[in-house]
């Protein structure tokens, strides 16, 4: 059995919820401390795009892939974790979609 927190009297069943008839308090409907959206921390570092996300508005680069010796790869820069660390700057070789990053 419920009571309502301001009233102190019983809460009635009212379509699904209970609900105070004094001051229309309902049990369990506004929260009033909004959950926390715990926002996953990836400690990864390494971000690669989906299969050919955005590639073809990422910037090319003559740079000889590691993997394959192809001479062109989309590269664009990523801020890792902190802010003192330096950006790191990734390659993806246009062929073989190999993904390497430089510290540069
Ligand atoms: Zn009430
Ligand atoms: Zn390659």
């Amino acid at each position: 059995m419920k009571f309502c927190p301001k009233c102190e009297i019983k809460l009635k069943k009212d379509s699904g919820v209970l609900k105070c008839s004094k001051c229309g308090y309902v049990e369990g409907e506004a929260d009033p401390q909004p959950k926390k959206v715990i926002q996953e921390k990836s400690d990864e570092s390494f971000h690669v795009f989906a299969e050919n996300e955005g590639e073809e508005t990422m910037p090319t680069i003559k740079i000889e892939c590691e993997s394959c010796g192809h001479d062109e790869a989309v590269w664009w820069m990523l801020q890792t974790r902190s802010a003192d660390e330096p950006t790191t700057q990734f390659y993806r070789c246009v062929k073989c979609k190999n993904t390497w990053r430089n510290y540069a």
